[in-house]
């Protein structure tokens, strides 16, 4: 009969050996082989480890130790780090379904790495998988195409296939997830207080095969002559979003989007004239802001006149907050009377840069989102003149409307959801 003890002290004397050898002398295919089968007898000491832990687990080692799991001793006795800990407890507690994994391991067709990540996998997806796949039936199911994986992948390209493997294995549990995933699915877009615009979203495998495409296609090559932050993978592709969404917008018209009001999709910056003055430093002039009230520093938006196909577009107003043009840049009229109901896509632009949303008190829905309304309803002849109109929602039109159908006033909010933010045309 083997003892632990002796084994112990054999292995305590071959490190002794190793330690004494004099590596300053050795050639490097000499050292990267030593360095391979000293890890490869690492992950044998760490299955030797796992086998113990299981039974040390069930015996209950760790509540005898006043230690709450297995991962938790791990932590505390042995000072793994928290996930180091938590692998090597996933191993030994799923190391009895992994037959075929420790045999290709004995067979040296893996490597420790792999017989770890491929445990983890399947204790992955025991736990999400429906009461009709029973930990068993995963693994077996799940070894053969991990296995495989495993000669012919990265260990980064493992550990993606495994952790996704219950998608693969199980139709109903892959379907139920989807219908989850797609009610949660969601984009937010916001700026944090020092300027720095956060993206996060969560969508369906669908949907983001769609998203990587386009970023991977408009992404930059790396090119070794930029700085390293430039090849930086995500900086790339963050460049190669950006880059398919100005493709995007300038294609928009010929799919037969416009913007409310008719007028061609076009990012619209407000500022004011000292924003753009190059009599003024950039560092000392006042911030422009996007329809959707996003701040652009004075800096920025002298770079993206510079950059993009820009227009400016000048609008004069008096100190009484009117508007003193009395035409557009192409000199289409801004006041219209009684000779159109709608108003321009040139009148559109000037609400956009006198208000930064809904005109109803604290409407927080962006202009853009906003129809312009007759303050003095059309019906009642009212004029579509600047001063006779407003941004209103979609919703807070319609309140307007049934108030002028019941008459009284209302102090409701609009719901969360944005009322109307698809395209149409002004009322
Ligand atoms: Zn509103």
């Amino acid at each position: 009969m083997a003892s632990a003890a002796q084994a112990l002290e054999t292995i305590r004397a071959g490190l002794a050996m190793l330690a004494a050898c004099d590596i300053d002398t050795s050639g490097a295919a000499d050292l990267g082989d030593e360095c391979t089968q000293i890890m490869r007898a690492t992950g044998c000491l760490q299955l030797e480890a796992a086998r113990r832990l299981r039974r040390f687990d069930a015996v209950g080692g760790p509540a005898a130790d006043d230690c709450p799991s297995l991962a938790a001793w791990l932590g505390r006795r042995c000072r793994l780090r928290p996930w180091e800990a938590r692998q090597l407890a996933v191993l030994s507690g799923r190391s009895h379904l992994l037959t075929d994994t420790l045999a290709a391991f004995a067979d040296r067709e893996i490597e420790f790495g792999d017989v770890s990540t491929i445990a983890e996998g399947i204790d992955r997806a025991a736990d999400t998988m429906t009461d009709s796949w029973p930990p068993e039936r995963v693994a077996q199911a799940a070894q053969p195409a991990l296995l495989e994986a495993a000669t012919t992948v990265t260990p980064g390209q493992l550990r993606k296939a495994a952790t996704r493997i219950a998608l693969t294995l199980d139709g109903e549990t892959a379907e139920r997830r989807r219908h989850q995933i797609d009610r949660q699915a969601f984009l937010n877009l916001g700026q944090g207080i020092d300027g720095i615009g956060v993206l996060s979203a969560e969508m369906g495998a669908d949907d983001l095969a769609i998203v990587e495409k386009a970023i991977d296609a408009f992404a930059p090559s790396p090119n070794a002559d930029l700085p390293r932050w430039q090849n930086l993978p995500g900086h790339r592709r963050l460049r190669g979003l950006v880059t398919a969404c100005q493709i995007a917008l300038n294609a928009a018209g010929r799919h037969g989007y416009r913007e409310r009001g008719g007028a061609p999709v076009r990012v619209h910056v407000i500022a004011c004239a000292a924003t753009v003055d190059p009599e003024v430093p950039a560092t000392q002039a006042p911030p422009g802001r996007t329809e959707y009230g996003t701040i652009v520093t004075a800096a920025q938006v002298r770079e993206m006149i510079q950059r993009h196909d820009a227009g400016i577009h000048e609008i004069l107003i008096d100190p009484d907050g009117s508007v003193v043009d009395r035409f557009a840049a192409d000199g289409q009229p801004l006041n219209w009377g009684r000779t159109r109901r709608l108003f321009s896509s040139a009148q559109r632009d000037v609400y956009l840069a006198l208000y930064a949303g809904c005109a109803a008190e604290g409407c927080d829905r962006p202009p853009a989102w906003a129809d312009i309304d007759h303050k003095q309803p059309w019906a009642q002849g009212g004029r579509t003149d600047l001063d006779n109109g407003q941004p209103l929602c979609r919703w807070h039109n319609l309140q307007k409307q049934n108030r002028q159908d019941r008459a009284g006033p209302s102090h409701e909010k609009p719901p969360d959801r944005p009322g109307g933010d698809h395209p149409a045309s002004d009322e």
